[in-house]
């Protein structure tokens, strides 16, 4: 009789398993090389629980060998329609900007350091500049996100004094954020004025007195107030605030830079019309609609942003050589619009059109032909910007339904929705309606293999019995 253990697969044949592929990349060759030795040698000593004669089962093992080395955060792929979606990471970098960070982040780099004169400089000094060009902000200053950016202006220029905010305004995003907490934090007191629905010019007027230090504007990203509504528009506000010798404060929240970057949205809140409207400061996040890195961009007359910046808590609060590199790499595409629209991945995402979207779904069925188990269509689907930015604009877009049928652990939507989020790959899908959907609109088109891989991996070509895998 033949030991088996002679007949066991080699660490070449290991790495070349589909399961590997992803393993390999997150986590380098050595170290699944390493798993494969690991588990060979265990196999030879007769500690596994594998014979070594299935090769498939060997390469489980390694999987789970490596399990516990998997780093905790690593990729997923975007099927939910949502583009930004907080859970997932916000704005995606994409190829573009991903390669700047990777040049800056593997050595030293020039980050307060000025190279014509050999002195040190002010962090984020050309980032600013740049800003400054694109939106015809004085002056400005980059901090770890919008909260952050709230916080920070609430303290420096009104800490101990009162600022002037519509009931209507006084947002949630996401659970942590609240603007009164945000408030509280910053030592400047919250005066709400008007109601839920209305807030008229009047109140605002009545509500300034000498303790007011200003007027904020807050963008209600992530809801709408629609019926009976009233609202003070920035231009109102900035001319009264300007009368009475009062700040006007714009937290525009999602960052358009003007009404049509990025190309194609309506109705949303820009920092060129905040500024144009007589803001004299105004707020936003840098990975909602910039499609940058998460930070937060506070920008407007020098003056204030000095004071800002002289704060400690700008200290406190300041963002890393990283982030700074993917945002003047984000900044210097939308100098050049074309190369924007395809290389702020965002906005590509935002810019693909449903008869393309239509054709790729096509293409991963035909791929993937008749499988058991599995009945998929194509279907037409609305996508949405989500990350609390415009609620009620609704991308045409395209997905791949998925029917549960039968039983097993897929027949469910909730057991199916889970084979695909742990895979080797994570695809998280939308459920919906008793289905589950592989929407499009925030897959690349190079991840269109990683999702046949996934469904090739769940569900068996019919007849091909051999196929049919333990997981
Ligand atoms: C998103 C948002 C915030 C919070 O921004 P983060 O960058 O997530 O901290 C604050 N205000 C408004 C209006 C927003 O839309």
């Amino acid at each position: 009789m033949i030991d088996p253990r002679r007949a066991l697969p080699s660490v070449h044949w290991l790495l070349e398993q589909e399961e590997m592929v992803p393993l390999v990349r997150d986590l380098g060759r050595e170290v699944v090389v390493a798993a494969a030795r690991t588990v060979l040698n265990q196999i030879r000593d007769g500690g596994a629980s594998s014979s070594g004669a299935d090769h498939q089962a060997v390469a489980c093992l390694v999987v789970a060998e490596l399990r516990g080395e998997r780093p905790h955060l690593r990729p997923v792929i975007n099927a939910t329609g949502i583009l930004l979606h907080t859970g997932l990471g916000r704005a995606p970098l994409g190829p573009w900007v991903w390669e700047s960070i990777l040049s800056l982040g593997k050595g030293y780099s020039n980050l307060e350091f000025d190279l014509e004169s050999g002195e040190r400089s002010e962090r984020g000094a050309a980032v600013a500049e740049l800003l400054r060009e694109i939106t015809g902000a004085e002056a400005a200053a980059i901090v770890n996100n919008n909260a952050g950016a709230t916080l920070l202006t609430l303290r420096a220029l009104a800490a101990g004094r009162e600022v002037i905010v519509s009931r209507g305004q006084l947002v949630e995003i996401g659970g942590s954020y609240r603007l009164p907490d945000v408030f509280l934090a910053s030592g400047a007191k919250l005066v709400e004025v008007g109601t839920t629905n209305k807030t008229r010019l009047k109140d605002y007027e009545r509500a300034i007195g000498p303790a007011t230090a200003a007027l904020l504007r807050v963008h209600t990203s992530n809801y709408q107030v629609v019926g009976f509504t009233e609202e003070v528009s920035i231009a109102e506000m900035a001319e009264l605030a300007a009368a009475l010798g009062v700040l006007c404060i714009d937290d525009i929240g999602s960052g358009a830079l003007t009404p049509d970057l990025p190309p194609g949205l309506r109705g949303e809140p820009s920092i060129q019309a905040s500024f144009q409207g007589g803001a004299k400061l105004v707020l936003a996040s840098g990975d909602k609609l910039l499609g940058g890195p998460q930070c937060g961009l506070i920008l407007g007359e020098a003056r204030l942003i000095s004071t800002i910046k002289a704060d400690p808590m700008m200290r406190a609060l300041r963002v890393d050589k990283l982030t700074l590199c993917a945002l003047e790499a984000v900044l210097r595409l939308v100098r050049s619009p074309s190369l924007a629209r395809s290389r702020i991945m965002l906005w590509r995402l935002l810019g693909t059109e449903r008869a393309e979207l239509r054709a790729r779904a096509r293409s991963i069925l035909e791929q993937l032909g008749a499988r058991l188990g599995l009945s998929a269509t194509v279907v037409e689907t609305e996508a949405q910007i989500g990350g609390g930015s415009v609620p009620s604009q609704r991308l045409p877009s395209v997905g791949i339904q998925l029917e549960c049928a039968g039983g097993g652990p897929l027949g469910s939507e909730a057991g199916l929705a889970k084979a695909l989020r742990t895979g080797p790959v994570p695809v998280v899908p939308r459920v919906h309606d008793g289905h589950v959907w592989l929407d499009l609109k925030a897959v690349f088109e190079y991840e269109d293999k990683e999702i046949v891989h996934a469904l090739d991996r769940l569900f068996p070509i019919p007849g091909d019995w051999s196929d049919l895998r333990e997981d």
